[in-house]
């Protein structure tokens, strides 16, 4: 559920397909204010706001595996991977 204190600064939505993750942390150098590795060294999303959507994008599109989907929330169609 949407928060509205929160305030988005983006139209992007990140998602990471866990069992894709090969711990590669390129997305969490490009947007680490979105990205992180947990305990398991899995990239899990801290904040979908920590990022711009061009930033989140090119992290998205960093990962080896295609391991992060981005959805755009205005249109609800996945910007990535196309
Ligand atoms: S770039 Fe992809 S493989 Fe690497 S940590 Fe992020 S989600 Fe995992």
């Amino acid at each position: 559920m949407a928060d509205p204190q929160v305030k988005h600064i983006g139209k992007y939505k990140v998602e990471v397909i866990r069992e894709k993750c090969i711990s590669a942390a390129s997305c969490a150098v490009i947007a680490p204010g979105v990205f992180e590795l947990d305990e398991e060294q899995l990239a899990r999303v801290i904040s979908q706001d920590g990022n711009d959507d061009e930033t989140k994008l090119l992290a998205a599109q960093s990962c080896p595996t295609m391991a992060i989907i981005v959805t755009d929330t205005a249109s609800g169609k996945q910007v990535w991977p196309v």
